[in-house]
C-alpha cells in the first residue's frame, strides 16, 4: 500500500505567520501546499492529503488529529521563516528520535540542493548554550511545530522554505522559488516513499 502523506500549509486565517518585503507566510504556504498535492495526485509512490484546504485557522493539535484520522503515515509541514536580514536559505527539520521524519527531511534537502538552492538540515531540539539561561533549544519555534505531530506519533519534516526577512529570498520566491520548492518537495517525498522510510 502507498504511504499517505499530509501536506500541511502552515498558519492560515487570522494567523498569518511572519511577513516581509510584501510577502505573507500564510499566503505563500497554501498555494505551495496545493501545488505539491496536485503534483503528487497521480503519484505511484504516495497518496497526498492537503491538510489545510483554504484560508482558515487550524490549531496545531487539530492538524495532528486530522492527519491521524485520515491515516497519514507522515507529514510535510510548510512554513517560511524570519530572522536577521542576511539569512537566505531553505531549512528542513525533524524531531529528535523521529528517524522517519529525518529520512524524509534528508531526501527533500538533497532535492533542494540539486536545484542549486542552499538547504540546511537540523534536528529541532538541537541545544545551544545561552549566557543567562543555560542550555536551551536553538530553534524553539521549529521545535513546537515538529513536536505537535511527533507527540501524536506522526513522523514529520518541517520545511522552512526561505526567510521573508531577506530581500534576496523574497525576490527568489516571487520569481521561481515556490516552483523550485514544490519540485524539490515532490521529488523528495517520492524518493522517501520508494525506500528507506525508517
Ligand atoms: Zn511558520
Amino acid at each position: 500500500m502507498k504511504p499517505r502523506i499530509a501536506i500541511d500549509a502552515g498558519h492560515g486565517g487570522t494567523d498569518h505567520g511572519c511577513d516581509g518585503h510584501g510577502l505573507i507566510e500564510s499566503v505563500l504556504t497554501l498555494p505551495l501546499a496545493k501545488d505539491v498535492v496536485s503534483r503528487l495526485a497521480n503519484s505511484a509512490a504516495v497518496e497526498p492529503l492537503l491538510l489545510r484546504i483554504d484560508d482558515s485557522r487550524i490549531e496545531l493539535h487539530e492538524r495532528a488529529a486530522i492527519a491521524n484520522r485520515e491515516g497519514c503515515d507522515a507529514v510535510v509541514s510548510l512554513h517560511f521563516d524570519s530572522a536577521a536580514p542576511d539569512r537566505d536559505w531553505t531549512a528542513v527539520y525533524w524531531h529528535r528520535g523521529d528517524t522517519c521524519g529525518q529520512a524524509l527531511a534528508r531526501k527533500i534537502q538533497v532535492e533542494v540542493e540539486a536545484a542549486g538552492r542552499r538547504c540546511r538540515a537540523y534536528c529541532t531540539d538541537f541545544l545551544v548554550m545561552s549566557p543567562d539561561r543555560g542550555r536551551e533549544p536553538g530553534f524553539p519555534r521549529a521545535l513546537v511545530l515538529t513536536d505537535c505531530y511527533w507527540r501524536d506519533g506522526l513522523p514529520t519534516c518541517l520545511v522552512e522554505g526561505g526567510f521573508l526577512t531577506s530581500a534576496a529570498d523574497c525576490r527568489w520566491l516571487e520569481e521561481h522559488g515556490l516552483d523550485v520548492l514544490a519540485t524539490a518537495i515532490v521529488a523528495g517525498v517520492e524518493a522517501w516513499a520508494g525506500k528507506d522510510r525508517r
